[in-house]
């Protein structure tokens, strides 16, 4: 069985260590490493453009680490399985599983077909704590609500999967004749808004590492309640690692688990967690994206305006809190959480635009944009998913500011037109005096705007419009 030349699909598993399907692929005495990146299936959902950057880099990085040898491809992938095992006389192929629905589809055909062609064929889960079919409640339905999920869906069930060492025999060869070049897989953007964004990552296998270790020294002892600081180093900002599998939840969850009982540790795990929850959900939920969970959010009525949706999207609402965190996004690729619960509430309740336009910008924008996750958290924050935030509860973005940014350094950092309005008025400047404005040198609707819809009022609408959904329901 382990005769022969064998193929290791690398897909979102961009790693050699903890990587269950390249250890099981080096048993044959040759391996050929591939990625394919596939523009056929992702047709109607194709990847994100701050996602592309990052898997450029993340390539380039897998392949020093494998010395070269790593071969790429782009197209269908069963078409280019088959030419690839025609040219290598080839065995088997190994992969480790996504859960995308479409890459579940298409993963499901690939499989049967090669197995036709007398081809073996070998999955392995790498890059979630438990796999989301086994999490179900007694009655064999799926969780709805996160803490019974996790606590006794997750955590009562059997400990997750130990990582795996690097493998240690490297025989793996490269496809000269028909490899392309990285630059052929077209990810790079064309304008190159990426230069601010670069700075601010070590991408690829080595740089997640690095991060996590950063984040135990300066971020960890401080998480539980420190996560919800915007100006603090407490998260991890490891999503977009753990996204294409540079790093796996397993790595992470033994490692902190191997420190010693504590309740940041503790809270961190649990955030492994809602990450579980989200693909569980997926899974259970193929139309996430798409569709609201909870139907009776069908006829919501929506606003469409396409101004007030470019006002959000470049930080130009004239809500320092909001703004902050959407040019935090454009800037750097990443959004701290707190501030996508505040950006998001303020798109979906105050400017009352549909969720699924905010979880396109995510996708395109966010290097750790992934299906499962930024869905159901879109969900979430919308009200119409599971276990969500109730559709009426809406944050108010001047309190969350003076609360989780007190002293302004976050809003500072990202609008830097305002870095000179006292504290005081820092979440709200137009409730600031002209002389106070004048000092600070803002000239509100000129150096910066005058909030796009007003707070207050925009609050009463949504949730007027929150009654008139329940009384066509009744
Ligand atoms: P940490 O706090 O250090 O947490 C460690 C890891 O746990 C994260 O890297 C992530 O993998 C996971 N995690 C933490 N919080 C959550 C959560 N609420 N849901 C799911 N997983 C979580 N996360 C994504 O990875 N991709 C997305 O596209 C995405 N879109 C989001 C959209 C909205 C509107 C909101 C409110 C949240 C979204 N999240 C998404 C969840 C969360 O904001 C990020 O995972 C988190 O901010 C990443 O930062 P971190 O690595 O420092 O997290």
């Amino acid at each position: 069985m382990n005769e022969g030349i064998a193929v290791h699909w690398f897909r979102q598993d961009l790693r050699l260590e903890d990587n269950p399907a390249l250890t099981a692929a080096v048993r044959h005495p040759r391996v050929l490493p591939v990625y394919i990146l596939d523009d056929v299936n992702t047709k109607e959902n194709p990847i994100g453009s701050a996602s592309k950057w990052w898997l450029h880099h993340s390539l380039i990085s897998l392949k020093d680490s494998l010395n070269g040898n790593l071969s790429f491809y782009k197209g269908n992938p069963l078409k280019i399985l088959k030419q690839l095992i025609d040219a290598f006389a080839v065995s088997a192929v190994y992969w480790n599983r996504c859960y995308e629905p479409w890459r579940i589809e298409r993963d499901a055909k690939i499989k049967i077909s090669l197995k036709q062609q007398g081809i073996y064929t070998e999955s392995h889960n790498a890059s979630l704590l438990w796999e989301p079919w086994t999490i179900k409640k007694s009655d064999q339905t799926p969780y709805k609500v996160f803490t019974p999920f996790y606590r006794k869906g997750c955590l009562g069930s059997w400990p997750p999967r130990r990582p795996i060492p690097q493998p240690q025999k490297k025989e793996f060869i490269k496809d000269v004749k028909s490899s392309i070049s990285i630059n052929k897989l077209d990810l790079l953007p064309t304008v190159r808004w990426d230069r601010s964004i670069k700075p601010h990552w070590k991408v690829g296998e080595l740089g997640a590492k690095k991060r996590f270790q950063t984040f135990i020294d300066q971020g960890l002892e401080n998480y539980r309640e420190g996560r919800n600081r915007p100006d603090k180093p407490f998260v991890s900002r490891l999503s977009p690692h753990i996204h294409f599998g540079e790093i796996s939840p397993n790595q992470l969850w033994y490692s902190v688990k191997a420190m010693g009982k504590d309740p940041n540790i503790d809270h961190f795990c649990s955030e492994l967690g809602w990450r579980e929850f989200s693909y569980s959900q997926l899974y259970h939920y193929p139309d996430l994206p798409k569709k609201n969970l909870q139907t009776k959010f069908d006829p919501f009525p929506w606003v469409e305006d396409q101004v007030l949706l470019l006002a959000w999207q470049k930080g130009n609402t004239g809500v320092p809190m909001v703004d902050a965190g959407m040019r935090e996004l454009w800037q750097t690729g990443f959004m701290h959480n707190r501030v996508r619960m505040i950006t998001g509430s303020y798109l979906v309740k105050n400017l009352r635009l549909d969720w699924r336009h905010g979880e396109r910008w995510f996708w395109d924008t966010l290097l750790d944009a992934d299906l499962a996750s930024n869905s159901a958290s879109w969900q979430w924050v919308a009200g119409c998913g599971a276990d969500a935030a109730p559709y009426f509860r809406i944050f108010n973005p001047i309190t969350q500011g003076q609360k989780f940014d007190p002293c302004g350094n976050y809003i500072r950092k990202y609008i830097p037109e305002i870095k000179e309005i006292p504290n005081k008025y820092l979440h709200q400047p137009w409730e600031a005096p002209d002389s106070v404005l004048q000092t600070a040198g803002v000239i509100l609707g000129e150096s910066y705007p005058f909030p796009i819809v007003d707070l207050k009022r925009s609050r009463a609408a949504a949730l007027q419009a929150f009654q008139s959904l329940k009384s066509k329901l009744n």
